[in-house]
């Protein structure tokens, strides 16, 4: 198996999720107690926080380059940045590393494709559903992004900091959720991207109006494809 250098951290609790799905789809191909080997660098989220809300996206890009290159000091083939939001700074941690980036909006477009979905709605950060680095990398598999409204916006991201990602799950935001699930149902999205790792501990398949996809599920089963592919032929 190839090593996956986890940037982790931003929450920890969705860092768990990715730790738990890679190990179960290894588990599964290789049976026994087959695990599957990563470098994991967990960060303090207070800190990627404050620079969010700053506006240092440039001392966030340096953080998490740094951690993509102790991941590689420890071992990582690859590396994988455990957000969303945080592929913000994807090309700070590309030119960081000599190891490729296995992009979150590349696994979510993957479970799209296999669907034949091709207009997302989209859940997550501010940054995520107003700008266009995440609704960009979608575009490259043929995919059109569908955002909530204004007022949406602010509820989804709200949600996202003041509950989500200090672990706190409560109902009346998964029904809120729902709600702007079913705007963007009649605004004609096919399924919906919950493109925050931590949105999938609110909402699942059960409650929604329209097909989910999950970024952390999706993006944890193309790392652990990864892991578990064989080395490519030497040249
Ligand atoms: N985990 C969230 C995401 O997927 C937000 C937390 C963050 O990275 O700031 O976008």
């Amino acid at each position: 198996m190839r090593t996956l250098g986890l940037i982790g951290g931003m929450s920890w609790h969705s860092t768990a999720t990715y730790y738990r799905i890679i190990n179960e789809v290894v588990a599964d191909r290789l049976g026994g107690h087959a695990s599957a080997p990563i470098a994991l660098q967990s960060l303090d989220f207070a800190t990627i926080r404050q620079c969010q809300v700053d506006g240092d996206w440039a001392g966030a890009g340096v953080l998490l380059g740094r951690a993509a290159q102790a991941c590689v000091t420890g071992g990582a083939d690859a590396v994988a940045i455990c957000t969303n939001l945080m592929h913000k700074v994807a090309p700070a941690v590309e030119s960081a590393v000599d190891v490729p980036l296995l992009h979150i909006g590349d696994a979510v477009a993957g479970v799209a494709s296999s669907h034949g979905w091709t207009r997302l709605g989209i859940l997550g950060t501010r940054w995520v559903m107003e700008e266009s680095f995440y609704a960009d990398r979608l575009a490259r598999h043929g995919i059109t992004a569908v955002v909530p409204s204004e007022p949406e916006r602010e509820l989804v991201d709200r949600v996202v900091f003041d509950e989500l990602t200090q672990g706190k799950i409560v109902d009346a935001s998964r029904a809120a959720y729902v709600d702007v699930i079913e705007r963007l149902a009649s605004q004609g999205a096919e399924a919906v991207v919950l493109a925050c790792t931590e949105i999938g501990l609110l909402v699942s398949g059960p409650d929604s109006p329209l097909p989910l996809i999950c970024s952390a599920d999706a993006h944890a089963r193309a790392l652990a494809d990864f892991s578990l592919a064989p080395e490519p032929a030497l040249a």
